[in-house]
């Protein structure tokens, strides 16, 4: 019988699992999706969700307690919640949570409560809505910011904003976001765009450490502690109101302390957003394995965990799109 935990060969035990439950997105953020971009997977390459839950419930076992629906845009996927009341409701899922870009969120929001997800992330790069949909490829600020504002009604604790940064496209906005998040109650964490893909590589990347600096001075912020399995470092306001977190995977990356994989729309387990190093889950499950066998799989596929990216070392190396692993 197994031991319930999951370790990779640096030591790294593993307790984050990604889930994408489809490629696809209804926005084409610049940094993200080519605007034309049409290659998308038929469905039927899709996990099931009887397939989703099977993996979820074997990675539970092996000690995984934290799982993230992702995308593409999850909320494109039909009956999402419905997925989402069965993910949580198997035994050793102790925290189940969504990213979005929250064009959908006002619909679902109470279902995703009802369903047992506690805990948001919503991408949110602008305030302005010509500059939003200059990013996104759509005009859709209000849409998005109802979307929020129905996930603060409905009580989600926290509430993270994922503001992607870009040189000269939205840097000049971060005080305008910290202000918005500090009315809202909603964690904020700044992020530096990674070279995934033709768009990833061409994105606008800005150096967060001086922006670090210059918040933490503006406001006084101290090292802080944020909820959540992920790689930002935050800094807090002394009343421990507002949070603000960066996610530096190129300025000073956290490969050291990776604790997740991913888990794409078609079943491939991918061991580094920044590597291609992957298991093939959906073939298994299709060829008719035992749970037992998918436990020995995921095993053998953590062996593969690489150390670190190699972003900067081989910027043009992963030729996956953000959305294509799951964000
Ligand atoms: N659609 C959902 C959303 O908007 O959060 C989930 C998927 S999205 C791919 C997840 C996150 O990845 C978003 O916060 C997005 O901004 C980020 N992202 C996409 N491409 C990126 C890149 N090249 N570098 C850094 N972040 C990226």
């Amino acid at each position: 019988m197994s031991t319930t935990i999951l370790q990779d060969r640096f030591g790294r035990r593993i307790e984050y699992l990604r889930l994408s439950v489809t490629d696809r997105c209804d926005l084409r953020c610049t940094y993200c999706l080519p605007k034309d971009f049409k290659d998308f997977l038929e469905p039927d390459a899709w996990l099931t969700f009887d397939e989703v839950a099977r993996v979820v419930a074997v990675f539970a076992r092996l000690g995984v307690n934290k799982f993230r629906l992702t995308g593409g845009e999850p909320l494109t996927r039909r009956n999402l919640p419905g997925l989402a009341a069965r993910l949580s409701a198997l035994p050793g899922v102790k925290d189940l949570s969504l990213s979005t870009n929250a064009t959908r969120l006002a619909k679902h929001a109470h279902d995703l409560k009802d369903a047992g997800i506690r805990r948001l992330n919503v991408s949110l790069d602008s305030l302005k809505p010509e500059r939003f949909a200059g990013i996104v490829g759509r005009d859709c600020l209000d849409d998005v910011l109802a979307g929020l504002m129905a996930a603060k009604l409905e009580g989600f604790a926290p509430i993270k904003i994922n503001m992607v940064v870009l040189k000269g496209t939205n840097d000049d906005e971060i005080d305008d976001i910290v202000a918005f998040c500090m009315e809202h109650g909603f964690v904020l964490r700044l992020i530096e765009t990674m070279p995934l893909g033709s768009t990833g590589g061409k994105a606008e990347y800005l150096d967060l450490r001086p922006i670090r600096q210059r918040l933490q001075q503006r406001f006084g912020l101290l090292d802080g502690l944020v909820e959540g399995g992920g790689p930002a470092r935050y800094l807090q306001t002394p009343d421990r109101r507002f949070s603000v977190g960066f996610i530096t995977p190129i300025s000073q990356h956290f490969c050291e302390t990776c604790n997740r994989v991913r888990l794409s729309a078609d079943g491939i387990l991918y061991m580094c957003l920044g590597q291609n190093d992957s298991m093939n889950l959906r073939d298994v499950l299709r060829r008719g394995a035992t749970d037992a066998d998918l436990e020995n799989v995921i095993r053998e596929a953590i062996e593969l965990k690489p150390l670190k990216h190699d972003f900067r070392e081989q910027p043009t190396k992963i030729v996956r799109f953000m959305s294509q692993t799951g964000g």
